[in-house]
């Protein structure tokens, strides 16, 4: 409801408004590689914002309608059978939500209704950029600095305080898990937070984050860590599904530097949300590069699609530590820390050498925050074929086990069974003695796998076959 311009500019015109939500069965559907293309825990916080949604609109005077279908018939639908003579909403990037906007609009110009489509989602309005998006910069820290130095952040669109009846028709139900196919997700207690959807829990999260608990103080000390709710501000899956806009975030951090303290984690949260918005404006202006295999680049790597090495990453049977905490991790809560993102994408890509979509498609599959630009965009980075790839570049697990998780308490949280070793062995258990495996209860290839990979050698296969690549394009 907060900073919505189609609500806003429709609310502007004073005639009746009617709220809608389309389930589209595409989304429920399956991805290339097999997965559900919504998994249970996007899906239940999809169910909850549009719970939230409804309760807000109708506290307003209004109500939400839902409808299941394509959007592209059922619109029309409503169009014609109530005489609706415009139609607003925010405008997508992306190749499958523009298919379906080009279709609703050529039905909807076919009935003579207006459509307006407004620009959404970023912190940056695109008309506020010091370039067109087809100059937009191929590195991200010219982006960044451009856009500090020669743009500004619009205020949010205020929350209207009363909305027009609503047309007579039938709000409809909001459907069941079960009716949307999708198995109901057991809330595991381990989890950072227990992410619950909507706006009132979105604004919540700001509240408690920013004021309650003071963690943006310290946020840029604190990011890069994995245990816990304030590591990090978790406003992701809010912003991700609309709930959440980033032009409140971050009149709520001037608004905080302002009253009480402005540091470089004031500023960082802001870097963040930087990088968001560009990969929707790199999305906006590279169309469906982003999804091809070798990216923006165009870097044509061999990849490999090798499923057995892929199950055993996916559900955190690699035989090391950070890698298979953070992929259960994923699996059992829908979320998974930056830090932990990055690791686990280097490591199906620079050292399993394999197919970094199979990997997208997997975290598109089960993140609560599954954002189609930040998603594909961030992986075109790590698998090393985004705009501005630097070489090849991985991250190295044990330093970064060494880094992040010393005393090895966020392994140990996901991986019980490595609880009994010291933190000294935790991150290497391969290296147990036969005596030491039945001292600390860990037998190696039993309780807990061996690694699938020789990572230093494997590191330097990929590296072969990616400069190969590299040369190829020259
Ligand atoms: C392989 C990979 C896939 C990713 N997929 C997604 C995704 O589908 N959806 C998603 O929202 N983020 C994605 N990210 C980015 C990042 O990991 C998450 O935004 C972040 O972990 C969410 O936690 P937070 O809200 O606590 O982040 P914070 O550290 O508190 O950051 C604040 C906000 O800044 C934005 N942000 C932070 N880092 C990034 C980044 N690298 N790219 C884009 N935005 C960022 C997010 O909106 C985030 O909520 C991905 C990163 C990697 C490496």
């Amino acid at each position: 409801m907060h900073d919505h311009q189609p609500l806003y500019e429709a609310v502007q015109t004073g005639q009746s408004i009617l709220p809608l939500y389309c389930f589209d069965p595409r989304q429920f559907g399956q991805t290339a590689f097999g997965f559900p293309k919504t998994g249970a825990y996007r899906a239940n916080f999809l169910l909850e914002s549009l719970a939230d949604l409804r309760r807000s609109l109708r506290a307003h005077g209004s109500d939400l309608v839902i409808r299941t279908g394509l959007p592209e018939v059922i619109i029309p639908e409503l169009v014609k059978t109530l005489a609706i003579d415009a139609v607003y909403w925010h405008e997508e990037v992306t190749r499958e939500e523009l298919k379906v906007e080009q279709a609703l609009i050529t039905k909807l110009a076919g009935l003579g209704t207006q459509t307006q489509l407004y620009w959404g989602a970023t912190l940056y309005h695109p008309d506020n950029l010091p370039f067109e998006l087809a100059q937009l910069p191929e590195v991200f820290t010219q982006f960044r600095k451009q856009v500090e130095q020669r743009s500004r952040v619009d205020a949010p669109y205020s929350t209207p305080t009363q909305l027009p009846p609503r047309p007579a028709v039938e709000p409809g139900p909001l459907p069941s898990l079960e009716e949307l196919g999708v198995v109901e997700p057991t809330a595991d207690p381990r989890g950072v937070l227990p992410f619950v959807g909507g706006e009132t829990a979105g604004l919540q999260r700001l509240q408690n984050y920013v004021w309650e608990t003071d963690s943006l103080k310290t946020y840029k000390e604190t990011r890069n860590g994995m245990v816990g709710a304030n590591y990090s501000s978790k406003f992701s899956p809010w912003l991700a599904l609309g709930c959440l806009s980033p032009r409140q975030i971050y009149k709520t951090v001037q608004r905080y530097e302002a009253e009480r303290v402005k540091n470089d984690s004031t500023y960082w949260l802001v870097f963040e949300l930087l990088w968001r918005d560009y990969f929707r404006f790199i999305c906006a202006k590279h169309g469906d590069r982003i999804f091809y295999p070798s990216g923006l680049r165009g870097l044509q790597i061999a990849w490999k699609q090798d499923w057995q090495r892929f199950e055993a990453w996916r559900t955190g049977m690699t035989g090391f530590p950070l890698v298979d905490a953070n992929l259960r991790e994923l699996a059992a809560t829908g979320f998974m820390s930056n830090r932990g993102r990055q690791n686990v994408a280097s490591f199906l890509t620079k050292n399993l050498g394999i197919d970094w979509r199979m990997g997208a498609e997997w975290f598109e599959a089960q993140l609560i925050d599954y954002d189609v630009c930040s998603n594909y965009g961030n992986w075109n980075y790590t698998a090393g074929v985004g705009n501005d790839a630097r070489g090849f570049r991985y991250f190295n697990i044990p330093k970064q086990s060494q880094d992040y998780d010393p005393q090895g308490t966020y392994v140990k949280h996901w991986l019980p069974e490595l609880a009994p070793l010291p933190a000294a062995k935790v991150h290497a258990p391969w290296n147990l003695q036969p005596l030491e495996q039945k001292r600390f209860g860990v037998r190696l290839g039993v309780d807990y796998p061996w690694p699938v990979v020789d990572l230093g050698k494997s590191v330097q296969v990929n590296e072969r076959i990616y400069n190969r690549a590299r040369l190829l394009r020259q």
